[in-house]
């Protein structure tokens, strides 16, 4: 197994916002971070990074995505969320094929890896290729196989909720340990209630939970109420979805009661907050969400409604935004924030010993390059990368050991055939869409 050394690097620990690691070394050695500090003296590197004018920190696990939508990328634009379904989304998704998910997810890790994600829950259809683009990129990821649960008629692919637990089946596990799986039925508003019912119970059968769209507003609510007589968040945890740790993507809209239930249930609340600022959806309760100890985590959603999948301005837009609504400049320090889009996010995604700069945890970590006129001066490492990093000041990423981003270039995959493959089936799409896979009435 090949032995790692970064040499004079800063290195910034979120999960202890005081320490910073000036001038510093780290030393990685089967997949895992065997020294941080000093190198150990009997340690003969296979490679050697000079990181002198580099901030080393954990990498960013983005907990709610849909990789393969950036070939939806602009595509429906300045709309409502009901008219962004009905009359964007769901009519291009009409046209999308098996091998355009390849693709697309292909054009999202080459995305990702350049600002700093090393990892990814996705919630999409066709998830053997998503985990194909896993395996050959080197990151991580949580796969959950979307179904609407209308079994076969209206799915895509077309799947059954059957077909998502043989996935979970095989997949689990798999890539040396760089895919985790879930289940992942669309959302209480489009699925029934007996598919949800019976996501929930081969969810048990399966070990896993649910990655699932939760109270993206208030109609949603309202209707929940009307139709079941409680919110959408009582409703899943009765139907027994929320039984093993699971993701709850959005959940903009809760009561005191589901924010109980989503920390009783061990839940993890994951927060878009650039989608919600486009579409108009009000924002996460991150603040509250913390207070009352549930799960937090940070996504990027689909590039359909981002519209790039740039972690560290979903970060610094998380923090904004709580300080903007909460009125307390206060909240959402700069480490902590960071620390939600990693160290949470690896617990969210089920890699519970990554996201931390720690001896011991997973090499998974990443190389701004701090030689730039907007890091001057730094008076304070963490509040400079929130929030005046930039993506392109990657240069290098990290997972398991193993550099996917080396001084700038992806080492994994083909950028340029990537990028030509997904340009000319974007363009297909949104050309030959002609039906519409379903139909949003909150
Ligand atoms: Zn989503």
């Amino acid at each position: 197994m090949s032995k790692l050394l970064i040499l004079h690097a800063d290195i910034l620990v979120p999960h202890e916002p005081s320490r910073v690691l000036r001038d510093a070394a780290i030393a990685i050695e089967n997949k895992k971070i065997v020294a941080l500090g000093e190198t150990p003296p009997d340690f003969h590197a296979d490679e050697i990074i000079d990181a002198r004018h580099h901030v080393a920190l954990p990498g960013f696990f983005n907990a709610h995505a849909h990789a393969a939508m950036t070939l939806l990328r602009g595509s429906a634009e300045d709309l409502p969320l009901d008219r962004w379904f009905n009359e964007g989304i769901w009519r291009t998704e009409s046209a999308l094929t098996e091998e355009d998910v390849y693709w697309g997810t292909a054009l999202a890790a080459c995305e990702m890896l350049r600002g700093g994600t090393v990892a990814f829950a996705d919630h999409y259809f066709w998830m053997t290729q998503v985990a194909r683009v896993v395996q050959e990129s080197g990151m991580k990821a949580l796969l959950a196989w979307c179904v609407f649960g209308s079994d076969f008629a209206s799915e895509m692919g077309p799947t059954t909720l059957e077909l998502t637990g043989d996935f979970v089946a095989e997949f689990q596990n798999s890539a040396g340990g760089r895919i985790k799986t879930m289940l992942g039925p669309h959302s209480p508003y489009i699925s029934t209630e007996a598919a949800l019912r019976r996501a929930a119970n081969l969810a048990r059968k399966l070990g896993v939970g649910c990655h699932i769209h939760v109270s993206e507003s208030p109609a949603q609510v309202e209707n929940a109420y009307k139709q079941f007589g409680k919110s959408p968040v009582a409703y899943l945890d009765d139907l027994g979805v929320f039984e093993n740790p699971s993701i709850a993507a959005h959940a903009i809209y809760l009561d005191d009661a589901d924010i109980e239930i989503l920390r009783a249930r061990n839940v993890t609340v994951a927060a878009c907050p650039k989608t919600h600022l486009k579409l108009a959806m009000k924002t996460t309760r991150l603040v509250d969400l913390l207070r009352a100890g549930v799960k937090v985590a940070l996504g990027t959603d689909g590039a359909a409604s981002n519209n790039d999948l740039n972690m560290l301005e979903v970060a610094r837009l998380a923090a904004l935004l709580q300080k903007h609504d909460t009125g307390d400049a206060t909240v959402l320090p700069s480490a902590q924030t960071l620390n939600l889009a990693s160290r949470h996010g690896a617990l969210a995604l089920g890699f519970v010993n990554s996201g931390l700069m720690q001896v011991g945890a997973d090499a998974d970590l990443i190389l701004l390059d701090t030689d730039k006129p907007h890091f001057a001066p730094c008076h304070d490492l963490a509040a400079n990368v929130l929030y005046a990093a930039r993506a392109g000041d990657v240069d290098y990423v990290i997972v398991d050991g193993k550099p996917l981003v080396r001084k700038g270039a992806l080492t994994t995959l083909d950028e340029e055939k990537i990028m030509r493959e997904a340009n000319a089936r974007g363009a297909r799409m949104v050309r030959s869409a002609l039906t519409q896979t379903q139909t949003y009435r909150a």
